[in-house]
């Protein structure tokens, strides 16, 4: 597919040497860390020397004060390469912009410089093992006591759980509000705080070199310099922030259609049945047709709602659309291209059996599609 509009020649130039760098620093090792069910740390530093950490931070914080265009690109070339790098997005466009939006110039100073470096890698904490789409249930509790919040609860699903060092915890700082989100707050926590422990690495279908893990906090006494932003204003701040969270998960997932019809296209003009080339046959032909369409459907939604996002207007709506619409496409796409590839598909060392097992949990995390519609058919008057 062609590039977006919003392309200058400065992207093409970041996306050319980004992608020169994935090739021979992670599509190399990549089924190694998917055996090893772990992307090393090192990777991550490499990452942060050449500016793909959070290069939208303002320079005084140590960033490049790149816009969201640049993270678009490291979004589509990291899933490019595979889904388990998805940690990377995750502390570039969702986490650290938690400490961007909310954080005191002082929390800024303090943590923003490592994350950029990737000396801190950051996971954002929400869900628990009792509550996901219901996120104003959480039951994580942080009680005030004199300049500490005492934490307890535990937290599940979380990407980069392992590698985190810090953490921004939903938790609830009035466990006894009547309006049940206006309870929750934001703490950022900070690994080697006492109390705060990680849980095993939880065995996942796919994205295997992706860490995803428990968290536990019991009796974690957390300094209240560590609050982001208001106490009782959480559920307003991840409202905010799902939407750039949504948009980066639609934009993965139209990578990952993109890559894999590419890689389709390939297969089905090198194998041959019946004295023919496979992709001579109408029904593959037509297959590839209705996926190149749809791709290209994706892209023009995605296109104008990046540009929209970018502009600062509000894309509640469009973005819960793009993320169902695409990530759904994304699946079929991903069960058509493995049986274009026939039992090869089904074989661990083609690419699209990964990806059949990888797509799946775009439709699950990040808000279920069923919050998705849900989001919709509200804003729609219903
Ligand atoms: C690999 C992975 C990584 C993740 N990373 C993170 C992370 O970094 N941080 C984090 O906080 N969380 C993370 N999550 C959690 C993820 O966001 C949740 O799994 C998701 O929001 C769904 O919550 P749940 O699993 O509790 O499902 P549930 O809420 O129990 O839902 C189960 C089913 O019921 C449906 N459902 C629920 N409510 C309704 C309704 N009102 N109407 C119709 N259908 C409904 C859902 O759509 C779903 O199909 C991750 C999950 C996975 C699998």
């Amino acid at each position: 597919m062609g590039k977006y509009k919003f392309e200058s020649t400065e992207h093409e130039l970041f996306r050319k040497t980004l992608r020169k760098f994935l090739a021979e620093e992670a599509e190399v090792h990549y089924d190694q860390w998917e055996k090893d069910h772990l992307i090393p740390l090192a990777f991550w530093h490499k990452l942060g020397q050449l500016g793909y950490l959070c290069p939208q931070v303002e320079e005084e914080y140590g960033g490049l004060g790149l816009d969201f265009s640049f993270g678009v690109i490291i979004q589509e070339e990291l899933e490019r390469v595979g889904s388990s790098l998805i940690g990377v997005g995750l502390h570039n466009d969702i986490v650290v912009p938690y400490i961007e939006a909310y954080g005191s110039a002082a929390q800024k100073s303090r943590w923003l410089p490592q994350c950029v470096t990737g000396e801190t890698i950051t996971a954002i904490a929400m869900t628990e093992p009792g509550t996901g789409s219901d996120l104003a249930n959480i039951q994580t509790t942080a009680i005030r006591d004199g300049n500490h919040y005492i934490v307890n609860g535990q937290k599940t699903f979380i990407t980069n759980g392992i590698h985190a060092n810090l953490v921004v915890v939903a938790v609830k700082t009035n466990p006894y509000a009547e309006k049940k989100h206006r309870g929750i707050s934001l703490i950022v926590i900070e690994e080697g705080t006492p109390g705060f422990t990680k849980g095993r690495k939880l065995e996942k279908v796919g994205m295997h070199a992706q860490d995803t893990a428990e968290l536990f906090f019991e009796d974690c006494r957390v300094p209240v310099e560590n609050l982001l932003g208001e106490e009782g204003k959480g559920f307003t701040y991840m409202m905010e922030k799902l939407q750039q969270e949504r948009l980066a998960v639609a934009i993965a997932a139209q990578s990952a259609a993109e890559d894999m019809l590419n890689l389709t296209v390939d297969y089905v003009k090198s194998r041959q049945a019946f004295g023919k080339s496979i992709s001579d046959f109408q029904n593959t032909q037509f297959k590839i047709a209705e996926m190149a369409t749809k791709i290209e459907l994706g892209k023009t939604f995605l296109e104008s709602l990046i540009e929209e996002h970018i502009a600062g207007q509000d894309v509640v709506t469009k973005v819960s659309m793009a993320k169902y619409w695409i990530t759904e496409n994304a699946r079929d796409i991903a069960a058509q291209c493995m049986q274009l590839h026939g039992g090869y598909g089904y074989m661990e060392e083609y690419k699209i059996a990964r990806r059949y097992r990888d797509i799946p949990v775009m439709s699950i995390y990040a808000g279920t599609n069923e919050v998705m519609k849900m989001i919709i058919a509200k804003n729609i008057g219903l």
